[in-house]
């Protein structure tokens, strides 16, 4: 971990007079457009799409005096002298090109806000990884407020922080949430404590390689003030610590289920313990909660609030007040939530698995699963995922439009599983799903919807996958 150097990339930005060039309509383009067009700046909106929609859009900007160009998103405007971008804009678009062409910056919504904070803004504790984001964000805003801070779950959680920023509220700090797309677009972002929770292929299709990926979570160390968060059991976040340019004085702190050490926070005979902000860490160890306290109590759920913990921990917060945000934090929905308990089975929603990376820490979580798996595979690959959960497979009941790829998988790594393989895609398939899935389990077994794909082919979204599970499994107690 560099030290030393401070990159003060943050101090106040004088937008009057300055040509801006906001590259995308919607959530986060119209307040960005209108936060910039009242601090004096020259606005300009780009917008690919030239639909009815973009158009009742653009009219309401263009009342206030923004310009807005719809049905051309690619060249760059005359004489932009900043760029603030919709973070699912890829870096790869001409318009950037253009942009690095003419030394133009390209700020996203989230550097937008940190750059917009007032002198007295709270500071940002912030979290990143490929999955367990938003419990963690969640998890941590509990025991925040448990200590009695004023905080708020904010970020890539759906809370936008430009509205945050702006808005009327004072906090005492933030629970945030970043993607790694908002990430790539917040070179001054720089937080009090950040984690990364753990790293595995995903999004690479925008961000162009793996290497790319891991060096855009990784500029969440950045700046870091006192803690860097890491994973001990995933060697690439600690990495990222190791390569980051922190505050003097910053420390890098691991979480592990296993006994922690020095610096460390982590399991001992069931107590999540505190090894890091303790006096004489070399000796001492301070108790923060039971494992039991964590709900769902499944292991990558512990590494979740052990981040969440650490965080925490590195803005002073007592132990007190982690056991009770814990005990008080309630997972969010479709989140390995359990749904119901049908003649000694247990029917758990895990929709929001939508990778592999995911569903394997669900599958990990139970001894014996009939596992409802399938949808669209986002080009993934299923054999480390099969191979490593064989073991919890009582049967496998596979949907969805790449279900082929996990079936030839179980064919390898898992023969002897039995496969329903359903070649449906209409809405009554999860109720034959949740059927064939009751027939195959025995009392002590878990049904588990962990799809390790995205829902798209069949359902709107995750939400709509695990509330049509929810549905078809009312009906089968009916
Ligand atoms: P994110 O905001 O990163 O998408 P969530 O907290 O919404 O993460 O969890 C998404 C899914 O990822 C969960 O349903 C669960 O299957 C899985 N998950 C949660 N935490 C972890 C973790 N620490 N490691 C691996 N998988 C996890």
């Amino acid at each position: 971990m560099g030290s030393g150097k401070v990159t003060t990339g943050s101090a106040p930005f004088d937008f009057q007079g300055k040509r801006v060039t906001v590259a995308g309509l919607g959530v986060s383009g119209i307040p960005a457009a209108k936060a910039l067009h009242a601090r004096g700046a020259i606005v300009t909106v780009v917008n690919d799409g030239d639909d009815a929609r973009s158009r009742e859009q653009a009219a309401g900007l263009e009342a206030l005096g923004i310009t807005v160009r719809l049905g051309d998103g690619a060249t760059l405007p005359e004489g932009t002298e900043l760029i603030v971008t919709t973070p699912g804009w890829q870096p790869g678009k001409p318009l950037f090109q253009a942009a690095a062409e003419a030394g133009v910056p390209v700020w996203g919504d989230v550097e937008l806000a940190w750059r917009l904070r007032g002198p007295d803004a709270a500071p940002w504790l912030a979290v990143t990884g490929t999955n367990g984001k938003t419990t963690t964000v969640r998890m941590l805003a509990a025991i925040l407020e448990a200590a009695g801070l004023r905080t708020a779950a904010v970020g890539n959680i759906g809370v936008s922080l430009l509205d945050v920023v702006l808005g009327e509220e004072t906090y005492d700090v933030l629970a945030v949430e970043l993607s790694s797309y908002q990430l790539h677009w917040a070179p001054s972002l720089r937080a009090h404590s950040a984690a990364v929770l753990n790293l595995a292929p995903d999004h690479l299709d925008w961000h162009g390689s793996m290497a790319a990926y891991a060096a855009d979570k990784g500029r969440i160390y950045a700046g870091n003030q006192v803690a860097c968060v890491y994973n001990v059991a995933d060697k690439a976040t600690e990495d990222l610590v190791r390569e980051a340019d922190v505050e003097e004085g910053c420390r890098a702190i691991g979480f592990t289920l296993g006994t922690p050490g020095p610096s460390q926070l982590g399991v001992v005979d069931g107590i999540l313990v505190d090894r890091a902000f303790v006096e004489n860490r070399q000796k001492n160890a301070q108790e923060l909660a039971e494992v039991s306290d964590v709900r769902p109590p499944a292991p990558h759920n512990i590494a979740n609030a052990l981040a969440a913990a650490a965080l925490a921990r590195a803005f002073g917060v007592p132990a007190q007040a982690v056991r009770d945000g814990l005990r008080s934090f309630r997972p969010d929905a479709h989140r390995i939530e359990h749904v119901a308990d049908l003649d000694g089975v247990a029917y758990v929603d895990d929709s929001k698995a939508t990778n592999t990376h995911a569903a394997q820490a669900s599958l990990a979580a139970y001894e014996s699963i009939v596992w409802i798996a399938g949808g669209l595979a986002k080009g993934a690959t299923f054999d480390e995922l099969v191979a490593a959960s064989a073991k919890h497979l009582r049967a496998v009941v596979l949907i969805g439009a790449d279900r082929a790829l996990i079936r030839e998988a179980l064919a390898r790594h898992a023969p002897e599983v039995p496969v329903v393989d359903l070649d449906r895609t209409d809405t009554g398939a999860m109720l034959q799903a949740v059927t064939e899935a009751k027939r195959l389990a025995v009392a002590g077994d878990t049904v588990l919807l962990a799809p390790a794909c995205a829902s798209m082919d069949m359902f709107t979204n995750y939400n709509q996958r695990g509330d049509a599970f929810a549905t078809a499994v009312g009906e089968l107690r009916a």
